[in-house]
Formats: C-alpha cells, sequence, structure tokens
C-alpha cells in the first residue's frame, strides 16, 4: 500500500469477502463538482492532506468523478426490516471507495452517498441533494462533539447539476466515514439470501471490530454480547441528549455501535417520549421514548441471522441467544441512569436515583419543558424562565434534589463541573439547521452552514457566543417535520 497525493492510504478488505456481499460499480460522472464544506480536523485524523483533498483533483476524487487505481467503489449488500417489514435493501445511493488506514492504524470506511445508481437502488436515480447532504453533515458531526459514536462528515461536494425531487433541486454528494458500514441489515441479508457467506462475514466483523473476542471459545455468542452492549450504550447516549434518530430500521443499526444513516433525525426541543418527527412514520414507531425497545427489538433480529452459527443444535442456539438478548435492558438502564446521574451532577449512586430522575422528566413533559435547556438551567441555576420553575412541583422536586447533592458530598463547584460537562450548551436546534440550509439549497450560500458547524463544535465549552443557539424555536402550530431518502 502506497499514500498517494491526498494521503490516501487505502486497503479493499471488504472486497475480499465473497463476492454475494457486493457489487463492483462506478459512480456516475457528474457536470462540476466543487466542495463547499470540508473537515480539515477530520482529514487530518485520517492522515488526509486537507489542502490537496480541498482542490479541484480533491473534489474530482470525493464526487467519484475520478475514479483512481487505489479506489475500488462497491456497493454493499444489505437487507433490513423496515418498520417491521422485511425487504432486500443495500447501498443504493452509495459506494464504498475503500478502506483509509490512518496514521493511527485505524480503519475507517470511506463512502461516497449520492453517486447514482447500483444494482441495489430499486428504481432510485442513486442521487443525493444538497440540503439533506449539508444536514448530515452538521448533526453527524455535532453527535461527534456531544461524544456519541457516529459516521462522520469529510466534505460536502456539489455537482453541478440538478435533481429532480417534488422539484428540481441542487445535486450533492456526502463523502463520510465511519469504522465500518456493517449493519444488522447485512448479517440478515448474509442469512437470508447468501447463507455461505454468513460465517465469513462474521469472522470479518470480530477480526474488524472486535478483534479481543478472537480466542473465546463461543466467539459469535461473544460477537452478539459486544453489539448488544454497543447498542445498549449507544442508545443511551441518545436519550441523553434528546436524539430522535427517526429510522431506526434494521438495517440503519450499524453493527460498530456508531450512528449511522442521518436521515429525518433531529433533537427534542420540548420534552415529550411520544416526539416524532420523520414525515413517513405515522405510528410513532421511532419515537424519542420507544428508541430503546426498538433497538431491543433490532438486536433480536441480528440475533437470529447468527442462530446459524451459534449452535449445531436449534433449540441450544435460540436459548444462547435469547440469554444475551435478556441483559439488553439492564445493560440500557445502567448506561442511561448513569449519564443521567451526571448530568445532574452527581457522581455517586444512590438506590432512589431512578425515581429522582424519572420525576423530573414527567414534570417537564407536563409543563412543556426544553429539553437541553432544562438541564442547562439546572447546571447554571437559572430559574428565571419557563412555567416548569414556577410550580410547587418543581419546588419540591429541586427540594430533593438539593438534598440529595448534599448527600454525594461534593462541593457546589464540581458538581457545576461535572454538569457542565454532561449538558451541552448547544444542540443542532431544528430551526437553527433550517436557517442555514435555506441559504445553501436556494443561493448556495454556505457561510450560515460553515458556521453552524463552528458553534457544535464544542458543545460543552458554555460559552457567551453560544447563548443565542440555545434558544428553542418560537412556538409555532406546526410540528417540526423530517423526510428521509431526499
Ligand atoms: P435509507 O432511508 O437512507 O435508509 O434508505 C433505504 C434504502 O433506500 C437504501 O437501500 C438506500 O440505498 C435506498 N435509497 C434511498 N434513496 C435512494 C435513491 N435516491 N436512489 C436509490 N436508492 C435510494
Ligand atoms: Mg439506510
Amino acid at each position: 500500500m502506497e499514500t498517494n497525493e491526498f494521503g490516501f492510504n487505502f486497503d479493499h478488505s471488504y472486497s475480499r469477502l465473497p463476492s454475494s456481499l457486493y457489487s463492483l460499480v462506478q459512480p456516475a460522472k457528474v457536470p462540476r463538482p466543487e466542495i463547499v464544506i470540508f473537515n480539515e480536523p477530520l482529514a487530518e485524523l485520517l492522515g488526509l492532506d486537507p489542502a490537496a483533498l480541498s482542490s479541484a483533483a480533491g473534489a474530482a476524487v470525493l464526487s467519484g468523478n475520478r475514479v483512481p487505481e487505489w479506489a475500488l467503489p462497491l456497493a454493499q449488500a444489505y437487507a433490513g426490516h423496515q418498520f417491521g417489514y422485511f425487504t432486500m435493501l443495500g447501498d443504493g445511493r452509495a459506494l464504498l471507495l475503500g478502506e483509509q488506514i490512518a496514521p493511527s492504524g485505524q480503519r475507517w470506511d470511506l463512502q461516497l452517498k449520492g453517486t447514482g445508481p447500483t444494482p441495489y437502488s430499486r428504481g432510485g436515480d442513486g442521487k443525493a441533494t444538497m440540503g439533506p447532504m449539508l444536514r448530515e453533515y452538521i448533526i453527524s458531526e455535532a453527535m461527534h462533539a456531544l461524544g456519541i459514536p457516529t459516521s462522520r462528515s469529510l466534505a460536502v461536494v456539489a455537482t453541478g447539476e440538478l435533481v429532480p425531487r417534488e422539484t428540481l433541486l441542487p445535486g450533492a454528494i456526502l463523502a463520510r466515514v465511519a469504522q465500518s458500514h456493517i449493519r444488522v441489515g447485512t448479517f440478515q441479508y448474509a442469512a437470508a439470501f447468501a447463507p455461505d457467506a454468513l460465517q465469513k462475514l462474521a469472522d470479518y466483523t470480530l477480526e474488524r471490530h472486535y478483534p479481543q473476542l478472537r480466542g473465546e471459545a463461543d466467539k459469535y455468542l461473544a460477537l452478539l454480547r459486544e453489539v448488544i452492549r454497543a447498542q445498549a450504550f449507544l442508545v443511551s447516549r441518545w436519550m441523553l441528549v434528546g436524539f430522535v434518530h427517526g429510522v431506526m430500521n434494521t438495517d440503519n443499526m450499524a453493527i460498530s455501535g456508531e450512528t449511522i444513516d442521518y436521515g429525518p433525525c433531529a433533537f427534542l426541543d420540548t420534552y415529550d417520549p411520544a416526539t416524532v418527527f420523520s414525515s413517513i412514520d405515522h405510528h410513532g414507531h421511532y419515537a424519542y421514548g420507544r428508541q430503546p425497545e426498538i433497538a431491543a427489538w433490532n438486536l433480536a433480529r441480528f440475533a437470529e441471522a447468527l442462530l446459524p452459527l451459534l449452535s449445531q443444535e436449534e433449540k441450544e442456539a435460540a436459548r444462547a441467544a435469547e440469554a444475551e438478548l435478556a441483559r439488553f435492558s439492564d445493560l440500557y438502564d445502567s448506561f442511561y441512569l448513569e449519564g443521567m446521574r451526571r448530568k445532574l451532577g452527581l457522581a455517586d449512586a444512590e438506590e432512589g436515583d431512578r425515581e429522582l430522575v424519572q420525576q423530573l422528566l414527567d414534570l417537564m413533559a407536563k409543563h412543556q419543558a426544553d429539553f437541553t435547556n432544562t438541564f442547562l438551567d439546572l447546571t447554571f441555576q437559572a430559574f428565571s424562565t419557563g412555567t416548569l420553575y414556577q410550580t410547587d412541583d418543581f419546588a419540591r422536586w429541586e427540594e430533593r434534589w438539593q438534598e440529595r447533592l448534599a448527600r454525594s458530598g461534593q462541593s457546589a463547584a464540581s458538581v457545576q463541573e461535572l454538569m457542565k460537562r454532561s449538558n451541552p450548551a448547544v444542540i443542532p436546534r431544528n430551526h437553527r439547521v433550517e436557517e442555514a440550509l435555506r441559504p445553501a439549497v436556494q443561493k448556495a450560500d454556505y457561510g450560515p452552514v460553515r458556521t453552524l458547524v463552528k458553534v457544535l463544535q464544542d458543545p460543552f465549552a458554555h460559552s457567551p457566543e453560544q447563548r443565542e443557539y440555545a434558544t428553542p424555536p418560537e412556538p409555532s402550530g406546526l410540528p417540526y417535520r423530517t423526510f428521509c431518502g431526499t
């Protein structure tokens, strides 16, 4: 492997898996690729040369217009349960260009999203538009800054073509990286349609993501166990920042435990467990408060796909899988509670903490309090705005909380330090994201997007400049709606 002029140091280990797991595909040519936002710190982390890559030559590579000899574009096959229904899917509008081996030795998939049709496009054009690609860039980078495992965004390239949707929209390609794009749905695909590849896929996944399990006697069961743990952790982190993924189909759940597929996701303003943003989620299937149980359901689908590897004996395989799945709920609860304690400034644990947290959440729901800002107000003991703080219920809760803090015995300063580290000053507020996207889509003015990305880069700074970005939207009669696959 040789590093080229951009610093790419690619391997193509996925292409060495059975060919039923992918298709080699050339990206579509686009008229005028132009980078509109580029992630310099990420490029450096990956061992890439930001100057070379953000040039016209870099734009040609990141748009798929030029496929250098060291790239091997492929679309990954996968299946998945979408809103509970099983379908064949696959990368219908994304291509894996290669796996970048960073200077740290870490392996990252570099994927281009919006590169035209593949055998898995099911009639779609394989294209992507500017608004959703910038939206993914903003939110995935914000998630990373919040300390949440996620795919990350390297660049958005304007393609110079108009893509027909409800209207003609400016086309774009997102260059993103992840530990891998192996999904629960990849295993479901193998189990259902390519059984000969299942064990090889599992071995590959073990080597790539959980090499410490290599020597275990029941290594596939250990894989299931670790994925359950990683997802329990991930979803707990989402819940702690009010993130609604929006489309938790099994094909959108990564085996690495990273957040992937930023379609209709959005953050809560007002706290309400029933919150749904996605325009197609009519029944609240993927509502904020349902995310842990949906994760558990998806993991059961993962376990099903793994069954043939768990034991020769069907009953024994099912029994072993069920025992692992049964642990999800406790794991999730302990990750979540540990995070909530920190949000309340508690460095130790007491029996009644769960109730203390639940009482606060119930009050927040009852009084339609803003999720992020309530925790900020608690952090800074700033109870001037909001109806919640005027209530006797809250006064009683606060008294309980103060007593609990006193028992934990930490100084006020260290309590506040912990809370500042655990409660973000800014999240990508929906109205702020929309405000930044509008000029980008309408007049190719990317300044507001770049500014928003900067503001979101250090959410725990609690700097004065962040204050205006913390303001919730003006109340409006219309709920915020998001769209996927657009
Ligand atoms: P998603 O909602 O992004 O998880 O996508 C679900 C499936 O639809 C995946 O297989 C995507 O690759 C595919 N898909 C989404 N948009 C397009 C498009 N414009 N053209 C082709 N395939 C698409
Ligand atoms: Mg998807």
